[in-house]
């Protein structure tokens, strides 16, 4: 009778926080605890709710470019990429936005830019399949991170072995904070388990999502940021972003006279420049910015711009590439 009580309590105690009470089990998740700070591929291995913490962002979006060196320009990688961010960004309540932003010359290195390349070495030789960089701030909060997929191996994205997108959504999971899952079951593993498992490792198991959620249930994103409109918003207008020779135009029509506030944040999510806080009539709007702040000029890279007004609040992805 007990016992059974104990049981009843445990599941009703599930319903509400079932992230939590998954590291509980025997076997789940874990996510990477590493309070050094700089640049690391190593961590240990934590439940979710260990009193130390674990590395995690501090934003919702976090872009990516993908340097096309070596096998990073094989036909379908922007693809399977995307469709690795893709299968995080539909976990929810969790709601990461993890983005394709282009191309670009930059290595594993710590840049500001968050890179997807090819390459012999980066601390994978051998047996390794791909390897990711977090550069970290006191805090646990990643500010920066970089996958390595070993050029020495071949690498396709039509279901042969070894697969782009499934070891890319491993790899994503590792920049998101999430380590190697301990589950071991012989079908349906998780994305997160330490070892290539084919073309299922596409997918996120139930164990997979429960560590992101797991992460933002713990450190809830300070700016959420959100492809598009965010929910119950079905009115309010988008906002779009283009780079010019200067820096980039930011781009939104208002059907009435509104409130605008219009915000830049780096991918760490600290804001960085605030463009509009103003009445403005109806209409087509164009903003540009040049990189300008009240601390002075940023660095090339990727920034998130939102758009506040009285009906609700959009985002888009800004690249300053001057
Ligand atoms: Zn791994």
């Amino acid at each position: 009778m007990h016992r059974m009580t104990n049981q009843q309590v445990t599941a009703a105690v599930a319903c509400a926080c079932a992230g939590l009470l998954l590291t509980s089990r025997s076997e789940a998740f874990r996510m990477i605890r590493n309070a050094g700070v700089g640049r690391t591929s190593s961590g240990s291995t934590v439940p979710c709710n260990d009193p130390g913490g674990f590395v995690h962002w501090t934003t919702s979006s976090v872009g990516w470019s993908l340097n096309p060196a070596n096998q990073g320009s094989k036909a379908g990688v922007v693809g399977a990429l995307q469709n690795a961010m893709t299968s995080w960004n539909q976990v929810t309540p969790a709601s990461y936005t993890v983005v394709y932003i282009g191309t670009t010359s930059r290595g594993f290195t710590t840049d500001g830019v968050n890179t997807v390349m090819w390459s012999v070495g980066n601390g994978c030789t051998g047996g390794c399949l791909a390897i990711t960089a977090l550069v970290l701030q006191s805090g646990q909060v990643i500010t920066e991170t970089d996958i390595s997929f070993n050029d020495a191996a071949t690498w396709n994205t039509n279901g042969s072995d070894y697969d782009v997108q499934a070891i890319a959504a491993h790899e994503f999971g590792h920049t998101l904070g999430i380590h190697h899952t301990e589950v071991k079951k012989a079908s349906n593993r998780p994305t997160m388990y330490a070892n290539y498992i084919g073309l299922s490792g596409r997918t996120l198991e139930s164990d997979d999502r429960d560590a992101l959620n797991c992460s933002f249930n713990r450190y809830r994103p300070a700016v959420l940021v959100v492809a598009g409109v965010e929910t119950g918003n079905k009115t309010m207008a988008t906002l779009s972003a283009r780079p010019n020779p200067h820096g980039a135009n930011l781009r939104f029509p208002l059907m009435h006279e509104d409130h605008v506030r219009l915000d830049l944040f780096n991918v760490a999510g600290r804001h960085v420049a605030t463009l509009v806080d103003a009445e403005m009539g109806p209409g087509e709007h164009e903003v540009a910015w040049d990189g300008a702040t009240s601390q002075g000029q940023v660095a090339n890279g990727v920034y998130f711009a939102r758009l506040a007004t009285r009906e609700g609040r959009t985002s888009a992805t800004v690249i300053l590439a001057r």
